[in-house]
């Protein structure tokens, strides 16, 4: 981390940079570090009769928001949900776009053992893209059978809470048992034991350089 400024978020789906590193993008903030997020998916086709094709980008902008990220620096596309691997080609240069305009120099995306179709598109394209860039991968259990564990970023209460804050904007999602609060805490009590502290969230180190 020590002098990464410019972090880019890169979540298939709406939720999941706020589930895989909530805590830390809330520290990060704190720090003064510049934040980007890029969604993939808007997902728009897996919601629930009755509601606004855009009710997800409205509660993603309001929980990136709780995170402190400036709304100028969300980048939103609309793959369909399940079907990245169609549009591979597509994704890649949008995110080569994304390193011209941004030039990040720290990236967060899925860890290489999740197993969701749509995450190892944005894995594997991610790894392609920004190739002499820092990459973390993070943790979402109900997708990883596996976890490396090999960086942790050491959070205090304060971003814990801005956290699970987040997440309660996924209204339309408060049915999946990942968004609720006491395994968001659970989950950053357990990483923080592991390093002694309070609270944290663990990453898989894909690439590192200093
Ligand atoms: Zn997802």
């Amino acid at each position: 981390m020590i002098n990464k400024k410019r972090i880019l978020v890169l979540a298939p789906h709406t939720d999941d940079g706020e589930l895989g590193l909530g805590g830390s993008i809330a520290r990060f903030v704190d720090e003064g570090k510049e934040i980007y997020y890029a969604a993939f998916s808007i997902c728009r086709n897996s919601l629930e009769e009755g509601l606004s094709p855009d009710t997800l980008e409205k509660e993603l902008n309001n929980a990136t928001k709780i995170l402190g990220i400036p709304p100028e620096n969300l980048r939103l596309f609309d793959y369909n949900v399940r079907n990245f691997n169609s549009y591979r080609q597509n994704i890649l240069e949008d995110m080569v776009k994304l390193k011209k305009e941004l030039n990040p120099d720290l990236i967060f995306l899925p860890c290489s053992t999740d197993l969701h179709q749509d995450h190892q598109v944005i894995h594997n394209e991610g790894l392609r893209s920004f190739r002499d860039i820092s990459i973390l991968g993070y943790e979402l259990p109900w997708n990883n059978l596996n976890f490396q564990t090999s960086c942790f970023i050491k959070l205090k209460e304060v971003h814990i809470l801005k956290k699970a804050k987040a997440l309660k904007e996924y209204k339309s999602q408060l049915h999946r048992s990942y968004l609720n609060e006491n395994f968001i805490r659970g989950l950053a009590i357990s990483r923080g034991v592991q390093v002694n502290s309070e609270f944290a969230e663990a990453f898989e180190v894909l690439k590192f350089i200093y």
